[in-house]
């Protein structure tokens, strides 16, 4: 029989898609979700295809795609699944990825009916294989300056597609080397009136027999760090002309006389626009890298039950390497944030299905709010797992380092979700951006920078109000006030009310600093608090993370899961202000005997959750059949 504890916790972490994580923990088979250690790249790449092949088969690619072309149109359930998939091999995940979310997502969000009705279905059957083609050599993180362009000849109606310099080359494109017949390329549009910015135009690139089409150079990445099983490569077109109904004009479109015609004036705000419809792809790898860091901390957690090294003087048996506070201390607040993470993730895919799903009313400050919260929550989340799987793979010694005990390749693999899908450093200052500007139509015409410090301030207060509104979570925080006594750290309240200072500090100071921004300055300024910036967006992040985690822990019914989730909790948010005790003393927040207390209620809460590890680990949900390691055995 399941133990009672295991099985709520893991209800609790399953949300609201319990049963669609049960469906998936039983149909992913590790016959085609995992590959054997040490095979080749072309062998990995033909396996990774084949899965992806099963996958369709198996109806998962349809979840995200809309209902009149025969998809579920369940955002939300797409995002579950991205992320069940993500206990297998990793690369088959970013397969999937690519040919589901990137090109089928840009063709569902980007296209309208014309290339819906053509494409949807043969995408969600994996019968057309395709890309998504933005990066180049010259420009990833900055899209709006791509080079490649899309040129309206108006005597033909085609769009002639063009790589005009060698930084223009689109590189490191999944599906690209090998399996990709269409491409939605990214490109400057022009037409007889100039330009129009960035669109997406639908590029063939290969034909039936897989040769590349006339005027398409594709080239293969090779060897890369991790993700063997995908074919990432480059594009390059010479002059290659599509028809113009390839424009995927969900947001811009040329009319039957050559002229541009769009609902949206500006062209930044249609760049955004255009982008923010993408976001779930963001989602995506935020929760795809928590369970991967799940599944390390599974495998390094039973490990660490079993293992023994040295024992006490005296002792007949060597001591498991679990009860080492050192140990717990490397693997149990990261277990800890695991937790919260999942939390913050189910509140991102709810809001997500909300905001985009069928039949959304649009809402053009909630789409705002999702797009910064998903940005900085991806950069935590994946750095999260970066950190994690490393320290798992430490925990595990010398076996950590066999192929065969999952931690090297899953590392390998996970270390790019760090740059792609945005770079983390980048992201985290898009969050700020989005905290910072969060008020701008309010302000109407003042100038950019120069109302910061205002909307600073009106965050500020903003933040609390939305705390405030979830009555749960103000109880605690009432039970914090009047507790200054030095040592009373062990209580959730006392970590929240911290992260709450925490950030409203950190986003006033920032707030102040840009204020002195004028036109002439703003990019020097900005330039130079970008540490206050990342720094901003993290605790922000933080905060987010922790409140959504007090949610779902004050939804639960008292009793031991409940018990337990709380101290897992409070070790999460202990731990982070452990990490930040510089600031919060430098801020006058703590004092130097509260700070010593905080890492006493570390310890404590290491040694109380130390008998409680197997436990946690097993509510995870990662399936046993896709953990073939055999020190986890
Ligand atoms: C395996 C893999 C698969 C990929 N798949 C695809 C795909 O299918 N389709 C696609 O279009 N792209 C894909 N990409 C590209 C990926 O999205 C880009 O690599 C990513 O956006 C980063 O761009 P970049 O490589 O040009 O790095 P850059 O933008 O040049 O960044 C380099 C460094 O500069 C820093 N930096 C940049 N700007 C700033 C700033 N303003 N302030 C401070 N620091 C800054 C960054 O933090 C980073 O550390 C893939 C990449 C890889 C490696």
């Amino acid at each position: 029989m399941s133990d009672p504890i295991v099985t709520e916790l893991r209800d609790t972490l399953d949300g609201r898609w319990a049963e669609l994580r049960r469906r998936a923990r039983d149909e992913l088979s590790a016959d085609w979700m995992l590959a054997p250690y040490g095979l080749s790249i072309a062998e990995h790449r033909e396996l990774t295809t084949k899965s992806l092949q099963r996958i369709a088969d198996e109806g998962y690619g349809r979840v995200g795609f809309p209902t009149a072309f025969g998809g579920e149109f369940d955002y939300a359930a797409s995002c579950v699944l991205f992320e069940m998939q993500a206990f297998g091999d990793l690369s088959l995940l970013v397969k999937v990825g690519v040919q589901f979310g990137l090109f089928g997502g840009a063709v569902a969000r980007l296209g309208t009916e014309r290339h819906h009705a053509a494409y949807l279905k043969d995408i969600m059957a994996a019968k057309l294989l395709g890309s998504f083609a933005m990066t180049e050599v010259g420009h990833g993180s900055n899209v709006q300056a791509l080079e490649t362009t899309a040129t309206y000849d108006d005597s033909t109606h085609e769009l002639i597609i063009d790589t005009p310099t060698e930084s223009a080359v689109k590189t490191y494109i999944g599906n690209a080397a090998k399996d990709a017949r269409m491409a939605v390329v990214f490109a400057q549009l022009q037409t007889a009136e100039g330009g129009h910015g960035v669109h997406a135009v639908l590029v063939p690139v290969r034909d039936e027999a897989g040769n590349p089409l006339p005027g398409v150079t594709i080239g293969d990445n090779g060897v890369k760090g991790g993700l063997p099983g995908v074919d990432n490569g480059t594009f390059a077109f010479q002059q290659v002309r599509v028809p113009k109904d390839n424009l995927l004009d969900a947001f811009g479109d040329i009319d039957d006389d050559g002229k541009y015609v769009s609902s949206i004036d500006n062209p930044d705000r249609r760049f955004f626009t255009m982008l923010g419809t993408l976001v779930r792809g963001r989602v995506c790898v935020g929760g795809g890298s928590g369970a991967a860091a799940k599944k390390a901390l599974a495998i390094a957690i039973r490990y660490g039950s079993t293992r023994r090294q040295f024992s006490a003087p005296g002792a007949e048996q060597e001591n498991v390497i679990l009860d080492y506070l050192a140990h717990q201390r490397n693997l149990l607040p990261r277990l800890a944030k695991a937790y919260a993470l999942s939390f913050a993730q189910n509140a991102v895919t709810e809001r997500l299905q909300e905001l985009q799903g069928e039949g959304a009313e649009p809402d053009q400050e909630g789409q705002r709010e999702l797009e910064s919260r998903v940005a900085g929550l991806k950069a935590v989340t994946t750095w999260h797992a970066l950190d994690t799987i490393q320290a798992c793979r430490e925990a595990c010694g010398g076996a950590g380092y066999m192929a065969e005990n999952q931690l090297v390749q899953m590392h390998a693999d996970v270390d790019v979700f760090a740059t792609f899908e945005g770079d983390n450093t980048v992201l985290l200052q898009l969050a700020a951006k989005g905290l910072l500007t969060d008020y701008k139509e309010m302000w109407g015409d003042l100038d950019a920078m120069g109302m910061v410090g205002k909307i600073a301030g009106q965050l500020g207060d903003r933040l609390v109000e939305r705390t405030a509104g979830r009555a749960g979570l103000q109880r605690l925080i009432d039970t914090a006030t009047g507790r200054d006594d030095d040592t009373a750290t062990d209580s959730l309240p006392w970590a929240l009310s911290m992260f709450e200072q925490r950030a409203e500090h950190v986003l006033e100071t920032l707030g102040n600093r840009l204020r002195k921004a004028t036109k002439d300055n703003a990019f020097e300024l900005f330039n130079a608090a970008q540490d206050h910036v990342l720094f901003a967006a993290r605790v922000h992040i933080d905060r987010c993370v922790l409140e959504a985690a007090l949610e779902a822990h004050e939804a639960m019914t008292s009793g031991a899961a409940k018990d337990l989730l709380g101290r897992v909790l409070t070790l999460y948010a202990l731990s982070s202000i452990e990490q930040d005790k510089a600031w919060f003393i430098e801020h006058g927040r703590i004092n130097a005997t509260r700070s010593r207390a905080v890492t006493a209620s570390v310890n404590d809460l290491c040694r109380e959750l130390r008998p409680h590890a197997l436990t946690l680990v097993d509510a995870l949900g990662v399936p046993d059949e896709l953990i073939t390691a055999p020190i986890a055995q």
